[in-house]
């Protein structure tokens, strides 16, 4: 057994990755035209992200549905892995924000992958919000050359986003 706060760490960082492995796949299957298509197409349309309180509602109904499993396996687990859902929402959520505020602002990515997906129309590449490792695994990530604007970041810059 292992000790309880390993056990709530783990499932909470397990939450976070399962938490990008499914925002993939539901971008994705918002292509594929089975899931909210037209909602979906809207956001394409009008290249705007709405706010971070919508997009945290919109986000955490996903993390609610699949943020209790961790209780199949015990109640750490399932405290752990509910946490992470909570704190998946709340990354995913201001990513999708600032890549729409201020891509140049998403230092934990190579290109902001999601900028891209939008600003070149790429309805079959770039899936990702929050990060680009399943679109490099599974082939749909599309690099092309993204310039960052240099000019030193202030803190304030990176709240300046529609919060609500
Ligand atoms: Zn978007
Ligand atoms: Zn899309």
């Amino acid at each position: 057994m292992l000790p309880g706060v390993i056990e709530f760490v783990l499932a909470a960082i397990g939450a976070v990755v399962f938490g990008t492995f499914a925002e993939y796949f539901i971008h994705r299957a918002m292509h594929w035209g089975v899931l909210h298509p037209e909602g979906h197409a809207r956001h394409h349309e009008l290249n705007e992200a709405r706010t971070f309180l919508l997009d945290f509602v919109d986000y955490g109904i996903g993390a609610a549905l699949l943020g209790w499993f961790g209780f199949l396996v015990s109640w750490t687990s399932g405290a752990g892995w509910a946490t992470g859902a909570a704190i998946y929402t709340v990354l995913a959520s201001y990513s999708h924000q600032i890549q729409h505020a201020n891509a140049d602002l998403v230092f934990w990515m190579k290109r902001p992958v999601h900028r891209l997906h939008h600003n070149l129309d790429m309805r079959d590449k770039n899936f990702g919000i929050l990060v680009d490792w399943w679109d490099r695994l599974f082939g749909t990530y599309r690099s092309v050359e993204y310039l960052r604007d240099a000019r030193p970041r202030r803190a304030r810059d990176f709240l300046a986003i529609p919060w609500r």
